[in-house]
């Protein structure tokens, strides 16, 4: 417990420090030695795992029951990764060779549960971290968390790592009329199978790829499903030219410019797809990879729904204007009866509403301000990891840094301990 020596040294020499001490013993206080992670979805038990392989241990915290919430609570049922399996492995361990390319949900949570167990993280579950904020006086960081019950715990920690992810709350529009809607409105988080839905008028709000395969999903239960496109989006083929679209365009990366490579992915899906306009899906100016780059804005890939919009079984609909009792009243004067709205209007993070730290991490978007590959570490041991709007595989490369960092400082101050042992004995 060298955090805890460290601050029974500072306890017998400084009187502000009892006093701050004396505050914290109004809740249950642990004292981590570690790092504190804060989240157990892929980012939290990647790092854990990789500061567990150079034998630092942590503590992790994490709101939901269970690990990967995300994925085992909020993901609809024919949910497979977007991108083949071997760009979506965490650190240390790659999935089982009968996985196909595209793990399904059930799979990635088996493959999690498996890494977790490998490397013997065991999350504090129930416990929702509402307040983290460095003390000056401490040197150490305090972080509030609240159970179940409304219990409330403090840990006093040297380092706190941030992996709580970009979908942490869904984003809910404000549409005019809402309260009127007499069907069902809700988002893609509690969005499960199609099954519910047979037979019915189904609006989806937004066309991400959540939004794309929720479509899929409703015709292939029978249902009569409608997307709203508001803005220009890409769509891809999930696969070209015999190999994954992601894959081939990390590979055409490493030899040509990024123009050249949207040029080359835009020429390939207008040959398999054909002119996405003429369904109402207009292309942005810039190309998928240089939008993604510059924005963050992920390409659609698609896996069948296009297919669906071309024979009419998915009907493309412009912005909604109001919503009635059982109606929507679109932009350009139309007005058509549903029975649900699905919102695949995405995610957002939550850092702002507990970190309070405002220079690495943005207030606005709760995204670190600095852009991908240095915000993954702030000051005062703060880190961040699963920000970087690349998935699973900036997970991983955030994990692997954040580990071999606290390694070097972990490893640094045990020689500064062990060598102050020695001469006051
Ligand atoms: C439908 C969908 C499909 C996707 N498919 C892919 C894919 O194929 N490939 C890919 O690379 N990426 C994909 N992603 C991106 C996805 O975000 C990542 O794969 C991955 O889940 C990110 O892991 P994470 O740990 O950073 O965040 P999360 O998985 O969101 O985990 C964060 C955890 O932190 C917990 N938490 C949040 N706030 C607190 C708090 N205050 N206190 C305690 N705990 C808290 C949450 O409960 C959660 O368990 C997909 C995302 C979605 C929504």
């Amino acid at each position: 417990m060298d955090c805890l020596r460290e601050i029974q040294g500072k306890q017998a020499h400084d009187p502000i420090f009892v006093e701050k001490m004396n505050t914290l013993s109004s809740r249950r206080c642990i004292c981590v030695p570690g790092p504190l992670i804060v989240g157990a979805g892929p980012s939290g038990l990647a790092t854990a795992a990789c500061l567990k392989e150079k034998g630092v241990p942590s503590v992790v915290l994490e709101r939901s029951n269970c690990i990967a919430s995300l994925w085992q609570l909020k993901t609809y049922d024919r949910l497979r990764l977007h991108l083949p399996k071997h760009f979506c492995e965490l650190p240390l361990m790659g999935f089982p060779t009968d996985f196909p390319t595209y793990p399904t949900k059930q799979q990635f949570v088996h493959y999690l549960e498996a890494y977790a167990s490998k490397f013997h993280i065991e999350p504090r579950f129930n416990e929702t971290v509402s307040q983290a904020e460095f003390d000056t006086t401490l040197g150490f960081w305090r972080v509030k968390s609240v159970g179940i019950n409304g219990e409330g715990t403090e840990y006093v920690c040297r380092w706190l790592v941030v992996a709580t992810g970009e979908n942490a709350e869904s984003v809910v529009p404000e549409m005019e009329g809402k309260g009127e809607f007499c069907g069902d409105i809700r988002h893609t988080s509690l969005y499960k199978s199609g099954e519910e839905f047979r037979g019915k008028r189904v609006l989806v709000v937004g066309c991400g790829n959540s939004g794309m395969e929720v479509c899929l999903d409703l015709c292939n239960h029978n249902a009569r499903p409608s997307l709203v496109v508001r803005d220009t989006v890409h769509i891809l083929p999930r696969e070209m030219l015999g190999r994954s679209t992601f894959g081939l365009s990390m590979w055409l990366l490493k030899w040509l410019p990024i123009r050249v490579v949207d040029r080359l992915l835009l020429i390939v899906s207008w040959l398999m797809l054909g002119d996405t306009a003429r369904f109402g899906l207009d292309r942005p100016r810039l190309g998928p990879l240089e939008l993604k780059n510059l924005s963050g804005k992920t390409p659609v890939l698609d896996v069948g729904t296009l297919a669906n919009i071309k024979s009419g079984d998915v009907k493309v609909c412009p912005s909604i204007k109001r919503l009635k009792r059982h109606a929507v009243e679109f932009v350009n004067g139309k007005t058509e009866s549903f029975d649900a709205i699905i919102l695949a209007t995405g995610y957002k993070s939550n850092v702002p509403s507990w970190l309070k730290e405002r220079e690495m991490f943005s207030e606005k978007d709760g995204y670190p301000r600095r852009p991908f590959p240095n915000g993954w570490k702030g000051e005062n041991g703060l880190y961040a990891v699963g920000f970087t709007k690349r998935g699973l595989l900036g997970t991983s490369m955030d994990a692997k840094r954040i580990a071999q960092d606290i390694e070097r400082c972990w490893k640094h101050e045990a020689k500064h301990r062990t060598a102050f042992t020695r001469s006051s004995s």
